[in-house]
């Protein structure tokens, strides 16, 4: 009985001592449960040292902390209407989606600035290459001696002086300037340094007709006319984000029944992967900024030059020469084919850059292109294309360098092309007409009113000028009529 007794004494001994090295953790998470830790200490892991204690308190707040994430996460905070902090979960849970779109919109606009980095980049390149180009020209001339006076003017000839341009414009093939030999004796080159200074009065004396031009006689029959004045620009829309810098709009001039003559449609063109053709019923939903037809275009397009003409629009396929027809009705490419010859993706783009090697236009006479080739040397070259196949129907090469120019449009037949892009009071400096053949400079007062004007066009059926002016989307009344 003795002995009975002791053990149990010994057993409650032992007893006790275990509880005194066993810990019991009770605390309540951050959504209000209330959790419970039993520790006892392992006999065969009784060398641990400091079991227990902060490191325990430290894992348990760990793992708190980690309940509390995925009870967010997964919506669990719901359970508990009255924590205030479960309202705060709630609140921030609603505002996720808004912080990623607010994310991926500055993701996109970085995208967006890197892309146009990278254009200004390589601008300014080519830039400075051309500027070493026209120091060893002057170099050379420098060290060439005085050519004889002859009835040439000197540079500084002002370019309204038609008169000589219309005497230049004999059948001689090329200017004199062009045909002028370098100090190397080779008269086929076109880096004749006059046209790397840009200085007008050499520009342009001469342009070559290739194809029997078309006959002249509609003139008044059609109200087509020679271009006299430009109006201010009109105001339509201001764009809103980075990628409505620069862009192309359009209204069909000879709409089909899918959508009607008022539709007008809008291509930002920032960006290397250019794709999304927006849809407006009028011009007052564009001026609202409310599409209401958005299209993915199968290809990405190429700069500013794109256009509009029956039904289509017609576009350049990034870094490359193809022009497609993509039929509005069936959202499809419904043609495609290489504009023989010409450069592209900045090796013949308009002063302003941005791959604007090709321009197409649309006017009274139906579909054309304007850029230029090797052969043309980095002279304006005008086609007209089949709207239907794409392909060339007539050719004219002129002799007005691209990339001395802002941008171009054609009216009636006469190709017009701006000087500058960036001046505030410019001028439509050079007129092609493909009916005679030849160009004479003009001296039309034209706006650029935000400095920045990437893309101009003609509307033959509005019978405006549409332009795109830094971020403004902008038109211009004309007047044609008769030159006195
Ligand atoms: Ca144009």
């Amino acid at each position: 009985m003795f002995l009975l007794l002791s053990l149990c004494v010994y057993v409650l001994l032992l007893g006790g001592e275990a509880q005194d090295r066993a810990a019991l953790w009770r605390d309540n998470d951050r959504s209000g449960r209330c959790h419970y830790s039993f520790t006892v200490p392992s006999p065969a892991e009784a060398s641990c040292p400091q079991i227990g204690g902060p490191e325990v308190e430290g894992l348990k707040a760990r793992l708190t902390l980690l309940e509390v994430l995925v009870s967010r996460l997964s919506g669990g905070e719901a359970m508990d209407a009255d924590a205030p902090s479960q309202t705060q979960s709630r609140s921030q849970s609603r505002s996720q989606p808004g912080l990623q779109e607010a994310l991926n919109q500055a993701l996109g606009e970085r995208n967006l600035l890197r892309s146009e980095k990278e254009r200004l980049e390589t601008e300014l390149e080519g830039l400075q290459r051309r500027l070493g180009d026209m120091r060893l020209e002057i170099e050379n001339l420098r060290s060439r001696p005085c050519p004889p006076q002859s009835a040439v003017p000197p540079p500084s000839a002002p370019l309204q002086d038609s008169s000589l341009l219309r005497t230049a414009g004999g059948s001689r093939p090329m200017s004199h300037l062009i045909g002028r030999p370098n100090n190397r004796g080779d008269s086929s080159s076109l880096r004749d340094p006059a046209w790397g200074f840009g200085v007008p009065g050499f520009q342009e004396l001469k342009a070559e007709v290739t194809e029997v031009p078309a006959p002249n006689g509609q003139e008044d029959a059609t109200g087509c006319g020679e271009l006299l004045s430009v109006g201010e620009p009109v105001i339509h829309r201001k764009t809103d984000t980075i990628a409505g810098k620069y862009g192309v709009w359009m209204q069909d001039p000879e709409a089909v029944s899918t959508y009607g003559p008022n539709m007008v449609w809008r291509i930002d063109t920032v960006g290397s992967d250019v794709r999304q053709l927006f849809g407006y019923d009028d011009l007052e939903q564009l001026s609202k900024g409310f599409p209401s037809k958005v299209m993915l275009l199968p290809e990405a397009v190429e700069s500013t030059g794109a256009t509009l003409y029956r039904g289509s629009l017609y576009y350049q396929r990034r870094q490359s020469r193809t022009i497609l027809r993509y039929d509005l009705a069936s959202e499809s490419v419904a043609a495609r084919r290489d504009l023989p010859h010409a450069g592209f993706h900045g090796q013949f783009p308009y002063s302003w850059g941005g791959y604007t090697d090709i321009d197409l236009a649309v006017d009274e006479g139906g579909l054309w292109a304007v850029y230029s080739t090797s052969k043309a040397k980095g002279a304006i070259v005008i086609s007209q294309l089949d709207p239907h196949s794409l392909q060339v129907k007539r050719s004219w090469e002129t002799a007005i360098r691209k990339n001395s120019v802002a941008n171009s449009f054609l009216i009636c037949g006469r190709l017009y092309t701006v000087a500058s892009y960036t001046a505030p009071n410019t001028t439509v400096n050079w007129v092609y007409d493909t009916v005679s053949g030849q160009a004479r400079a003009a001296a039309i007062p034209f706006r650029n009113k935000f400095r920045y004007n990437s893309m101009i066009d003609y509307n033959p059926a509005q019978r405006k000028l549409y332009a795109w002016d830094n971020f403004h989307i902008v038109s211009y009344d004309i007047r044609l009529g008769r030159r006195q």
